[in-house]
């Protein structure tokens, strides 16, 4: 026995004559009196069913059973529909399957949402998703996600990279978030970490003379969820012994464009813009600019030195950005939230009028250079930032962002992806008080800026670079420090004792003493490029089993509590708190994620 001959989508005027045998699930039954009309589908398409009670008598009552997403198999002859009956808008739409005979293979519940519903709730869509999967919708984003991974695997190799696997069950892997642990039934009270990415071994690839190494590779961080953001979730990783920067990126930019054509959307022109991440913070006020509108943070600082408004006069750094628009107190006063929302503490304002006049609670205090410098065209609010750098910087990039997105200042059909390049090599780290890495630890300093790893790890720049995508971070890559000295200097600016350094990378520190060549790589992070490429704003549209913010699965239930038993076997006794309940919480609440989105 054969389940069938063609796919639901398949058949055409070419078959007609043919017996054929189908098979799929009732996506609608449509009685006529005598005559039964079902449509039959397949991920392919649909094909109708007409069951005439008059040609098979037995078909007949099993039509009558079928309900939406029964799975059937129906045996009879294509034939031609009447000139009235051709449905143009399906591919299927100028034949029909006159039904012999008729099998129910598998009967359905009635469903909790009917798969042509729209707006069904995310929650539900992920309990069910084995339904939701049955939607055009989520058929198309994974097959949009199968063709991309297939672009990238096949233009990796083409530029000579190998497919090597790594552990995930390892040694924490700091890529600046928390590890997911695995305790370890054999040593009890011992764990591994989740590979956060597969960074060492990579590096340890290069070492061992791999020389290309790729991998579609699964990565654990246990950070908050968010629209981009998923507990696992994959990157193609790679790195290449002896590159130079440029390689590195053009190694990249190859895999973009086959990506790209892969989906049929047109590439970005290449290569790609590289900005420096001092250009970004001061024009963007982020490491990920969406650059497809304007309102660029200007700088005021200068001119605000002496201010007799205080808060400029006394603030280290004052910015703004002119925004084209009269907004109103009341909706000055929601910019305001939003820029508290960003670390500010107030928002000052200069609001030109139609006429141009300017109407501002601060304006008496300006100067003439002042006014003259944040003078705008008329229908035009200009919107401050005083305080330290980094603050101000956040603050206006926030607002900035926000208000690209409400004044759909955005072109959605526009694509901009640049570098970022120059990072830093480390930042401040507010709780410990330490120099911590910016990225991760193994980043290589620019050359002739490895002296001021100890010296002055605040002007350090690095050999880091981003792949930005209309404001998101598609990934990350360095040039990586392959001489042990440099990078014991690095845990030492990080405040790592030589001990510390040694039981934590001890490892990694030997092998750069054992002949490591130049090498560097980068990362992708594939759900949030594929969603890009879906045109989704949440990688959960791209991911087929994904968790909701509370960090749960919805469909099966997990993370749920292990019995005694399997805990005294690992060594493990659970403390009670509110972990458990604050879990609980949140899936109830239904909390898909969407609000820190
Ligand atoms: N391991 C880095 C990450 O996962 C990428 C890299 O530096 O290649 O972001």
């Amino acid at each position: 026995m054969k389940w069938r001959d063609l796919m639901c989508g398949e058949p055409r005027a070419d078959r007609v004559g043919e017996r054929l045998t189908l098979a799929g699930w009732a996506a609608r039954r449509r009685d006529h009196g005598g005559l039964v009309f079902i449509d039959l589908r397949d991920h392919t398409g649909i094909c109708q069913l007409v069951i005439n009670p008059e040609r098979s008598p037995e078909a007949a009552p099993v039509a009558h059973q079928v309900r939406n997403e029964f799975v059937l198999r129906a045996e009879g002859e294509l034939v031609p529909r009447a000139p009235d009956a051709v449905n143009p808008a399906l591919p299927t739409g100028e034949v029909e399957l006159q039904v012999d005979s008729l099998e129910i293979v598998s009967r359905s519940e009635p469903l909790p949402f009917q798969l042509d519903e729209e707006g069904v709730d995310e929650l539900t869509r992920i309990r069910y998703r084995y339904l939701d999967l049955r939607r055009d919708h989520m058929q198309q984003n994974l097959r949009i996600s199968h063709t991309i991974g297939a672009a990238i695997r096949r233009s990796m190799e083409e530029q000579g990279f190998i497919d090597v696997w790594t552990p995930s069950m390892t040694k924490g892997t700091p890529e600046g978030a928390r590890d997911f642990l695995v305790p370890v039934r054999l040593q009890p009270g011992t764990f591994f970490a989740l590979a956060q990415s597969p960074q060492v071994f990579k590096q340890l690839f290069m070492i061992g003379g791999l020389d290309r190494y790729y991998q579609i590779a699964t990565c654990w961080r246990d950070e908050d969820l968010r629209a981009d953001r998923q507990f696992e979730f994959r990157q193609l990783d790679f790195e290449l012994a002896f590159p130079t920067r440029e390689d590195v990126l053009d190694v990249m930019e190859r895999v973009v464009r086959a990506s790209f054509e892969a989906v049929g959307r047109e590439p970005p022109s290449l290569p790609l813009r590289r900005v420096s991440y001092d250009d970004v913070m001061a024009r963007y006020g982020t490491d990920k600019p969406d650059v497809r509108f304007g309102l660029e943070i200007e700088d005021a600082t200068e001119v605000t030195r002496d201010s007799e408004f205080g808060v400029f006069g006394n603030a280290p750094a004052v910015g703004f950005i002119r925004v084209p628009q009269e907004f109103s107190r009341t909706e000055l006063g929601s910019l305001e939230e939003v820029a508290k929302e960003w670390g500010a503490k107030g928002l000052a304002y200069l609001v030109y009028d139609e006429e141009g006049e300017v109407r501002s609670p601060i304006a008496k205090f300006l100067s003439e250079r002042e006014l003259a410098t944040f003078r705008s065209d008329p229908a035009t609010t200009v919107l401050f930032a005083a305080d330290e750098l980094p603050i101000v910087r956040r603050v206006l990039g926030g607002l900035r962002t926000h208000l690209g997105r409400e004044l759909g200042l955005i072109d959605p059909r526009r694509d901009e992806l640049l570098w970022v390049v120059d990072f830093p090599l480390f930042q401040h780290d507010e709780e410990s008080g330490n120099w911590t890495f910016m990225h991760h630890p193994f980043t290589a300093p620019l050359p002739g800026h490895e002296g001021l790893v100890e010296g002055e790890p605040a002007n350090a720049l690095s050999q880091h670079y981003d792949l930005v995508w209309n404001g998101w971070e598609l990934g990350s890559g360095s040039i990586r420090i392959h001489d042990s000295d440099v990078q014991a200097a690095v845990f030492r600016t990080m405040g790592m004792s030589a001990e510390e350094a040694e039981e934590k990378f001890g490892y990694l520190l030997e092998a750069l003493r054992m002949g490591a060549p130049p090498h560097g790589g980068f990362a992708l992070g594939l759900e949030r490029f594929v969603a890009l490429l879906a045109d989704e704003r949440n990688i959960r549209e791209v991911v087929a089993f994904p968790k909701v913010s509370s960090g749960s699965d919805p469909l099966t239930g997990a993370p749920t509590p292990l019995p005694d038993e399997q805990l005294r076997e690992l060594g493990i006794r659970v403390v009670e708190g509110n972990g458990i309940l604050g879990r609980e919480r949140s899936v109830r609440d239904g909390d898909t994620g969407t609000r820190s989105s």
